[in-house]
């Protein structure tokens, strides 16, 4: 499945997708086989398999590509971080992920492992997932997809700049970017803004991260830099902080009415992190899909 064919079949459809990553150990690899079954029947229009940077979750990804797409049924796109990885090792994940018949990869230049301290990154790993993406594009005959950033990337120049490195992947051959999350919409509403000044025509699809719990929100927002916004802060600051489920629950609420201000405004496509988890997403899209937004 090529993700543009998608966007071509389902012009005034927004597609949906959720992100997986592979579960580490036995327990979390039952819960996400629960996951995965509640999602099934939400029916996303494919998902997605992220890539450990470094290389160190490879194998894993592989396999969790291989039971999306075997006993699931799933279509299925495979992420590729490339930070790790020569080029020799780029074409092997290629080759393998050609193997499992994926036909749209998305490439990302990944982070280095902050867990490892004596990290060393591969000497001939490209600098930029725009590298990766003219690299792949020369020697594979795959749709490619490739990140943005609404609110820029947290190593960023300047927005300006990283913008104009987003539609370097375009131009190098991405055909479709998926934006990180935020919890403003108006951060995307004016990025799409800037896209087009910019002359970025292929489809901008949002990110969704819907609030889990406190913690996890606060531990990504760190590591990505997302802004964690005054509605959210002041919304979860009248909640009993112990109380996990109605966190829980304001995540839903909340996330759904950011999805409906995204819909309404004719976004391509809503791209849900899942973070292996399936309660919040099935509820919101449930809820869309009652009142027709989807
Ligand atoms: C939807 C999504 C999925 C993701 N999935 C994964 C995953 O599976 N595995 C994983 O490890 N990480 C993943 N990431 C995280 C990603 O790897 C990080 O955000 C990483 O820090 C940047 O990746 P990138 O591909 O955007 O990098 P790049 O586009 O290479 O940008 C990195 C930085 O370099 C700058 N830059 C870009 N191009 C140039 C250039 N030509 N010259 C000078 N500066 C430049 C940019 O402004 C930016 O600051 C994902 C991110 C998103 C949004």
């Amino acid at each position: 499945m090529r993700v543009t064919d998608l966007f071509e079949e389902k012009r005034d459809k927004p597609i949906i997708s959720f992100e997986f990553s592979r579960p580490k150990g036995e327990k979390a690899a039952a819960k996400l086989d629960k996951a995965l079954a509640t999602l099934k029947t939400v029916n996303p229009d494919y998902v997605s398999v992220t890539f450990g940077a470094g290389g160190s979750t490879r194998d894993g990804s592989f396999e969790l590509i291989e039971k999306l797409k075997t006993e699931f049924g799933f279509c299925v796109v495979a992420y590729l971080a490339g930070i790790g990885l020569g080029p020799d090792d780029l074409c092997a994940v290629m080759d393998r992920f050609n193997g499992l018949g994926i036909e749209t990869v998305f490439v990302v230049r990944g982070d280095a492992p902050t867990w490892e301290e004596t990290y060393d990154p591969h000497p001939e790993s490209m600098k930029y997932a725009s590298d990766m993406i003219s690299f792949i594009k020369e020697r594979y005959d795959v749709c490619l997809g490739g990140a943005a950033y609404p609110e820029g990337h947290i190593q960023a120049e300047s927005k300006d700049k990283d913008l104009s490195y987003a539609k370097l992947k375009q131009d190098l051959g991405a055909e479709y970017l998926v934006a990180q999350y935020f919890y403003d919409n108006q951060y995307f509403f004016d990025f799409m803004e800037r896209c087009q000044q910019i002359g970025i025509t292929v489809p901008v699809v949002p990110g969704i991260m819907p609030i889990y719990s406190v913690k996890l929100m606060a531990s990504l927002a760190s590591i990505c830099g997302a802004t964690i916004t005054d509605q959210v802060r002041n919304g979860l600051s009248e909640l009993p902080s112990d109380d996990k489920k109605a966190v829980s629950q304001f995540g839903i609420q909340f996330t759904t009415e950011q999805c409906r201000g995204l819909l309404r405004r004719g976004v391509r496509g809503l791209h849900f992190y899942t973070m292996n988890r399936a309660k919040s997403v099935s509820k919101i899209i449930e809820t869309l899909r009652g009142e027709g937004l989807l």
